[in-house]
């Protein structure tokens, strides 16, 4: 699952309601025309998921306290919460039609961007599931069950009429272990050079604080990785101390060593897990000249403790 937090997107605890539990989850769709532009460019669907709120927030007549869905998805396969696990939603048509279904946004529309991809629906998919776990129950409706509007759209209505069942070829939920396949930033024209294998394993590691991202060292390097090159790494983590309600994140950073700079844009991996754990995230991408790899991790509920890490990967240099 890919999850875009409201602290990530710059938003504060959501003011809506709360509300342990629901029958199930209905899924929507904006109903206006929606840029196709957003398939190239995911900090478009931010900026889409954001305006959405602004106008929400700007609808006197709802008297909303928040966007109105618990969670969008974007084609991408990015889901982006909303009001989030356990709030009301406001999006269903009515105070009891909201009670009895939390409510998923796909980011597609009328017009322009009218089909989902594959990995929206998986991403819609995470947020089922997600939403299962804490309160919801196992129905999947559209928004038009139960209400006189089309919303969520032909192909989203058929898809729920379905099911809502994942696709099975891409978006896969969890990072597989890297493949050795060329990755796809080293031009074809190119002859393809030898990659060379990274293999690095750790016992210990930082105490993650609650609410601070913390950096995981490999080794006695910081930096995983220096460009250039391409890469194609996984970081596998045992967590101890987690607890039953805690959230561990993981970031992939890329940072400037003359500058310090970081880049903003690279995906997070998120996962809830309890109790003793181990989790890996796994990134493929080119760094260029100058810059670093590192992880970073952040533990929310009581924090978390590192017990070993390891770094598995090809390196095309
Ligand atoms: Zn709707
Ligand atoms: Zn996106």
């Amino acid at each position: 699952m890919k999850l875009v937090t409201r602290s990530q997107l710059g938003w504060p605890t959501s003011a809506a309601p709360s509300q342990s539990t629901a029958r199930g989850v209905k899924v929507h769709y904006e109903g206006t025309a929606v840029s196709t532009k957003l398939l190239a460019n995911h900090d478009a669907c931010l900026n889409e998921w954001k305006s959405i709120r602004r106008s929400h927030l700007a609808n006197t007549a709802e008297n909303y306290s928040d966007v109105a869905y618990n969670f969008a998805a974007c084609p991408h396969g990015y889901l982006l919460e909303g009001r989030g696990l356990r709030r009301r939603t406001g999006a269903n048509g009515n105070a009891a039609l909201n009670q009895a279904h939390y409510a998923v946004l796909g980011l597609v529309g009328s017009s322009g961007l009218t089909e989902p991809t594959d990995a929206m629906l998986g991403a819609i998919r995470d947020g089922i599931e997600l939403l299962r776990k804490n309160g919801a129950g196992n129905e999947i409706r559209g928004h038009r069950d139960g209400y006189a509007t089309a919303c969520p759209g032909g192909p989203l209505y058929a898809w729920v009429k379905k099911g809502a069942p994942r696709p099975t070829s891409p978006t896969p939920s969890k990072p597989a272990p890297p493949a050795p396949t060329p990755a796809p930033a080293v031009p074809v024209e190119d002859p393809m050079p030898a990659p060379t294998t990274l293999h690095e394993s750790v016992a210990g590691g930082p105490d993650l604080p609650a609410g601070e991202w913390t950096e995981l060292p490999a080794a006695e390097d910081t930096a995983i990785l220096r460009g250039p090159c391409t890469y194609d790494v996984a970081f596998t983590v045992a967590l101890s101390g987690t607890g039953d309600a805690s959230r561990v994140q993981f970031r992939f950073v890329h940072v400037d060593i003359a500058t310090r700079r970081r880049s903003a844009a690279l995906p997070v991996d998120v996962y809830v897990r309890g109790g003793d754990t181990g989790t890996q995230v796994s990134r493929r991408g080119s760094l260029p000249a100058g810059q670093y790899l590192k992880v970073e991790a952040l533990a929310e509920g009581a924090g978390a403790a590192v017990i070993h890490r390891t770094v598995d990967g090809l390196v095309w240099r």
